[in-house]
């Protein structure tokens, strides 16, 4: 870690996000960690390849330069655009869909168009909707087709979030305080039908590197303790460890049960006068044709052919599915395979290909998660 860059770019971004995001500063679990208890006993996982119910390929929307976030003139009409989310899509919606907003607000327009009903999009018509304007999405597609649908659903806003060597001060502030933003926004909707929950997280180290995703690299360049939404993980004694393996850490994070949370979003749109349209963009000038004079682009991966964006690119990210077991209340990872028990089935995933377009699940990659996952099991005291 560059240190005398680190404290650089984090002085920029807290002079750059004043005093009202400072004053809700990280949360006080990080305080302390005398509450959690550490269960000797965890329920198992049933593996097996008969118990495979679904699997997905999805793609991330990664920029190297991050997520583009800005107003744009096309003619006489304006966009905002708001894609290229990457791994970190579900976790900052709420907040970019605020930055967002404040570029709609200097442009004197009531109506507004979105193009695009993923988190991003929907997120993004509902925060505008809650400032009074009047929304239309316009889209090819919604659930489940859509790349929202597809995603792991945890909290992790810096994974594939950008190119570490390009962050810059501004973007640190911009993250900054859209992370603080989304990071409330999420804990505000715990208690509403477990759209939103809390859960263990048990890392499981066996000397093998991980992430791949730059999620550590850029945790280093844009977490300041201030503005840390990331609870640490505690080392588990052999005592607390539930596991064979000594090397294991547990750290409490929220997750998002997505086909919920996604119609909660829908269905609160709708409910608010919002409309969907169908329809698909194939270039700038089907855009000028909307008669909006305010557009929202939250279209992701799509703003590569409407828009010639070229720095956008897929990041496939291949997701297997058990049947549920709702007993199970924690999640693992171990040499870049993790599981997590969701409503909609027990996932399994970790892995991102740049630049696949490719959607047809690979074997070999089931069968990799489903092998990890069972050592991982064998592993568990009983
Ligand atoms: C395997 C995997 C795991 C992930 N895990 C996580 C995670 O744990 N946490 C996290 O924060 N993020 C995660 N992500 C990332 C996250 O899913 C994305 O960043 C996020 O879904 C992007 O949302 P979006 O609304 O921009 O895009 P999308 O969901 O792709 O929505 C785009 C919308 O635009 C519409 N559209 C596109 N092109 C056109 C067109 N030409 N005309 C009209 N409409 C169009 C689409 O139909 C769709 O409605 C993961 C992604 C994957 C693939």
């Amino acid at each position: 870690m560059n240190h005398s860059r680190r404290g650089v770019i984090r002085r920029l971004s807290i002079a750059a996000l004043g005093t009202s995001v400072l004053g809700a500063c990280a949360p006080s679990y990080q305080q302390s960690t005398a509450y959690i208890s550490h269960p000797r006993k965890l329920p198992k996982v049933k593996v097996s390849k008969d118990r495979v119910i679904k699997e997905t390929v999805g793609l991330r929307p990664f920029r190297e330069g991050g997520p583009r976030i800005e107003k744009q003139e096309l003619g006489n009409k304006v966009i905002v655009h708001n894609y290229g989310h990457g791994g970190s899509g579900w976790s900052l919606s709420w907040g970019t869909a605020l930055l967002a907003s404040e570029l709609v607000d200097t442009t004197n327009q009531r109506q507004v168009a979105v193009m695009g009903c993923g988190v991003v999009g929907l997120s993004t018509a509902r925060t505008l909707q809650k400032k009074g304007y009047e929304v239309t999405i316009y889209t090819k597609d919604s659930y489940p087709n859509i790349t929202s649908a597809m995603a792991t659903g945890t909290w992790s806003p810096t994974s594939r979030l950008i190119k570490p060597d390009r962050v810059t001060p501004a973007f640190a502030a911009m993250y900054q305080k859209a992370c603080t933003h989304s990071f409330q926004t999420f804990q505000r909707l715990l208690g509403l039908n477990h759209v939103v929950d809390w859960m263990d997280s048990y890392r499981i180290s066996n000397g093998q590197s991980t992430r791949s995703d730059y999620s550590n690299e850029l945790k280093d360049k844009l977490v300041t303790p201030e503005v840390d939404f990331y609870p640490k993980g505690i080392p588990l004694s052999r005592k607390e460890n539930p596991f064979k393996y000594s090397n294991v850490s547990k750290s409490p994070t929220t997750i998002f049960n997505i086909p919920a949370y996604l119609k909660m979003l829908q269905d609160d749109f709708l409910l608010a006068g919002g409309n969907i349209q169908v329809k698909e963009f194939k270039k700038p000038e089907d855009v000028d044709a909307l008669p909006f004079s305010c557009i929202v682009n939250c279209t992701g991966l799509g703003a590569q052919e409407i828009f010639g964006d070229e720095e956008l690119m897929p990041v496939s990210g291949q997701l297997c599915f058990l049947i549920p077991q709702p007993e199970l209340n924690y999640r693992a990872n171990m040499s870049g395979v993790y599981f997590i028990p969701r409503q909609d089935g027990i996932m399994l995933g970790g892995n991102g290909i740049d630049n696949n377009w490719n959607t047809t699940p690979d074997p070999e990659v089931r069968d990799r998660y489903l092998h990890a996952l069972e050592e991982m099991m064998k592993n568990l005291r009983s």
